[in-house]
């Protein structure tokens, strides 16, 4: 099957087209290259370089596509608080941009990443029925993606399904930066073992952190299984199922690190909810959607993948 991953060179982009092409499909992978990185696109990526902003670039690339999976995005609360109006216009505009031109090349399905972000200031168990409260402009736009994805089913007939992403970790995640996800920051921290991992708050704050390849096994579901009607455009939670303290994390993650416990307490964040935990009933029923990696063995995977990629950095830095 020929297949359009968008953001293929970011992290969770460049996982889905490693599973895909090992699949033996032929994948077509959508990037501008902002955040991406070239050499994290898998070899076999008919690589297309460019902006989901462009719509006859999107049109291009969903020619002969059985399959989207959207995953280009600007994916960062902080960042679209600096500057709303780019996320607003990567994140939604693209979004469009993409639900059109699969559309009017009549692909058969169109899989969208969209956030857990979107349930704002609701704590606790998450349900993917509940009232939407969105806190950032980065929520807003994922949620705006959702609203089309639902639209254009109801509107258009394209088969769309939307996948509410909880916390991921994994290879390639990206720990630099001021706009670094928890785990791939505290990571390099606990690798490179100068600092402590910093906690926001007290960290009571507990958080459904979720393995790459539960998310991977989410999208092999949701576009490439026989689904029936009803199961389009909705959206369903793609999470672990379980939820760990902040500093419960930093244990853990000591632990599939090899060192000592060790954090320290910083300032807590504004707008931090306090609990968020996936109910991945939806996901079950409709998709059969089941985790297939736990959390600790997630991280023993990530802190495995970690310190190999460091090896062969070292390795590669040292033969040039
Ligand atoms: P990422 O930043 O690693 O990947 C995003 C990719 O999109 C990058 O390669 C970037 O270069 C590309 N991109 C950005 N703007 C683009 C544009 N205008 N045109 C074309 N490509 C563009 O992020 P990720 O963590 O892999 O996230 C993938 C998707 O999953 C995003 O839609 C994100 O909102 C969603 N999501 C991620 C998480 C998570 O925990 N990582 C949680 C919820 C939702």
């Amino acid at each position: 099957m020929r297949i359009l991953v968008t953001g293929v060179a970011g992290f969770i982009g460049s996982n889905l087209a490693d599973f895909l092409l090992a699949a033996g499909h032929e994948v077509v992978g959508l990037d501008d290259l902002s955040s991406g990185r070239m050499e994290d696109v898998p070899d076999g990526v008919d690589f297309v370089h460019a902006d989901v902003r462009d719509y006859t670039a999107c049109l291009a690339s969903c020619s002969h596509v059985e399959v989207v999976y959207h995953e280009a995005a600007l994916a960062s609360v902080p960042r679209s608080v600096e500057d709303p109006v780019t996320t607003g216009e990567v994140n939604i505009e693209g979004t469009l941009n993409i639900l059109r031109a699969a559309h009017a090349a009549g692909t058969r399905r169109v899989v969208y990443a969209a956030s857990s972000s979107a349930y704002g200031g609701l704590s606790g168990l998450c349900r993917e029925d509940a009232c939407a409260h969105p806190c950032s402009p980065y929520a807003v736009s994922k949620l705006t993606g959702e609203h089309y994805c639902e639209a254009f089913w109801k509107t258009y007939g394209l088969p769309t399904i939307s996948l509410r992403y909880f916390n991921i970790f994994g290879p390639r995640q990206r720990p630099d930066g001021p706009y670094a996800a928890v785990v791939a920051r505290w990571a390099e921290i606990l690798r490179e073992g100068s600092q402590e991992p910093e906690v926001y708050g007290d960290g009571t704050q507990t958080r459904d952190f979720t393995y790459i390849q539960n998310v991977i096994e989410a999208n092999a579901r949701a576009g490439l299984s026989t689904l029936p009607d009803a199961a389009f455009g909705q959206t369903y939670n793609v999470g672990c199922g379980a939820s760990i303290t902040l500093v419960d994390l930093a244990r853990r993650m000591s632990h599939a690190f090899q060192c000592a416990p060790r954090w320290r307490h910083g300032p807590p964040r504004p707008g931090d909810v306090q609990d968020s935990l996936a109910d991945l009933t939806k996901a079950a029923a409709t998709l059969g959607y089941r985790p297939v990696v736990d959390l600790d063995e997630g991280l023993r995977r990530y802190a495995d993948w970690i310190q190999r990629s460091h090896s062969s950095r070292q390795t590669s830095a040292k033969t040039d």
